[in-house]
């Protein structure tokens, strides 16, 4: 070992100084110039005596141009005298004013730290962003320009600052005002920049939506973009990273805060005309321009409903790429009743190979042992699923099982066709639990002997754990009336009340 590798080390000792630079020039990241300088003493000691300058080169390719580098250090800097601790708001306002977007400003080895992280966080997000806006088969590497890819950035960076005035005990009353707060988050900034950011809030709020399990996404609409404005950038990116951990990051917001939500929309009202509050969508001004500039034609096509959300459509090229929520881990949500099922969620999870994402969002103590051992379906992942629901019509054995699938108006759809938001969480919510319950039975034969519950899939008893245990849920009900169905539910429920079985 010793023989291979010292030849090479001190062939790096000699190299001419001007050649060890160009080398920690080229450095791809911060982490490759770290590992490079700390490779040999060569390379250490080129980086101690050209140390600014390469510094500042590695800042400039991994943040951007100069516009962002300036948004970036504005940021930075005002963050470091709030951490000071500044006491009253006279003083935050002074300085606020004095700090301007500056590119040529020096940084402390601190704040060079805190750019180089943050970069990271906006090199990510923004490959998240180019996939929802400028090319839905985005995969690892954003698909911006350069010119969107800087306007993108700046908004970050502000937005970092705004999430900063926000959480600053001695700043965040001047944002509870609209007179004090848009002078203070927007002041120096032109219509166009609001614009923007309050773009890439919304962004960041449906973003973030899609890493919720659906039951709770439902429940919190339209919270989002305050929590994101608040919390910033870093913690969406965290979010979008560890879905399970959506919560920690984005926590709530306070109640005082959250009342003054609608006077935020206003802000940008107050800054001049843009949002019109009536459309969910607002319409972009004519004078405004969007990060990635719209196509000149409608865009894609879902192919179930016709609508034409832009880029946000899938069909098997990009079903790597479905909202966070359809990760493997989170697919256990979109089984409707039967996610309420101890004894289906857990042989669910078995066969996905996966934890529960959602420890405790069953409730029930002292279930009965699930003795069924489940292996994990080999190289099953959520692409391979989709695949699957769409070809269900041609794999069930029911009579029952054709007529729900015919009446979920999936049936013409193939891998090939487009499916908008809306219509793909519809043929998972519809169908993920039909292919579980044949997915079931050919992992464990013995699950058709059970009886089958005469509500099927769609039983709200089945969050008794006794009942849920004693019956097969994972198949389609029978059509009950209304009236009917409710007597059988209260069947349902005083057989085991009154057995004094678990509930
Ligand atoms: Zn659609
Ligand atoms: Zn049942």
């Amino acid at each position: 070992m010793q023989s291979l590798t010292t030849p090479v080390i001190r062939s790096l000792e000699t190299l001419p100084f001007d050649v060890i630079d160009q080398i920690l020039l080229a450095s791809a990241s911060y982490a490759d110039l770290q590992a490079a300088v700390l490779s040999c003493h060569a390379l250490h000691g080129v980086f101690n005596i050209r140390k600014t300058s390469i510094l500042a080169h590695t800042l400039r390719l991994a943040m951007g141009g100069n516009d962002v580098i300036a948004a970036s250090f504005r940021t930075v800097r005002i963050e470091t005298r709030l951490n000071l601790g500044i006491a009253n708001v006279d003083q935050v306002m002074a300085t606020i004013q004095t700090i301007h977007e500056d590119a040529s400003y020096i940084l402390t080895a601190k704040e060079y730290a805190i750019c180089m992280a943050r970069a990271h966080v906006c090199e990510g997000l923004e490959v998240a962003y180019s996939r929802s806006f400028k090319d839905r088969n985005t995969d690892d590497c954003s698909c911006l320009t350069v010119a969107e890819s800087d306007r993108f950035r700046m908004a970050l960076h502000r937005l970092w600052l705004c999430s900063a005035y926000i959480q600053s005990p001695v700043v965040k009353p001047l944002c509870l005002s609209a007179s004090t707060r848009v002078p203070l988050l927007y002041g120096e900034l032109s219509v166009q920049a609001v614009f923007d950011l309050v773009h890439v809030v919304g962004w960041m709020g449906t973003t973030v939506m899609g890493c919720l399990p659906p039951d709770i996404a439902m429940r919190r609409q339209g919270k989002y973009p305050l929590v994101c404005l608040s919390s910033g950038p870093s913690n969406v990116y965290n979010a979008y990273q560890l879905p399970q951990r959506t919560d920690e990051f984005l926590p709530k917001i306070s109640r005082q805060l959250r009342h003054r939500y609608r006077s935020w929309e206003h802000d940008i009202d107050l800054h001049r005309e843009i949002l019109s509050r009536t459309t969910a969508q607002p319409a972009v001004p004519d004078d405004m321009s969007t990060i990635v500039e719209l196509p000149d034609g409608p865009g894609p096509e879902c192919s179930k409903c016709q609508a034409k959300p832009g880029v946000c459509v899938w069909d098997k090229h990009n079903w790597t790429h479905v909202p966070r929520n359809m990760r493997l881990q989170g697919l256990v949500d979109w089984l409707g009743r039967l996610a309420g099922n101890y004894y289906e969620r857990h042989l669910f999870l078995q066969y996905l190979g996966v934890d529960d994402p959602r420890p405790n969002y069953l409730c029930i103590r002292n279930t009965r042992r699930i003795a069924v051992a489940l292996s994990p379906a080999p190289n099953i992942t959520v692409s391979s699923i989709l695949q699957e629901l769409l070809a269900l019509p041609h794999n069930v054995t029911t009579t029952e099982e054709e007529l729900y699938l015919e009446g979920d108006g999936f049936n013409s759809v193939t891998d090939e066709d487009l499916l908008c938001l809306p219509c793909l969480e519809d043929l998972v919510g519809s169908r993920l639990p039909v292919w579980w319950g044949g997915k079931k039975i050919d992992a464990v034969p013995d699950e058709a002997n059970k009886p089958k519950c005469s509500f099927g899939m769609e039983c709200s008893e089945q969050k008794l754990a006794d009942h849920a245990y004693d019956f097969n849920h994972s198949c389609i009900g029978q059509d009950f009336g209304i009236i009917d169905g409710y007597k059988e539910s209260l069947r349902i429920q005083r057989m085991y009340t009154k057995a004094g079985k678990r509930i």
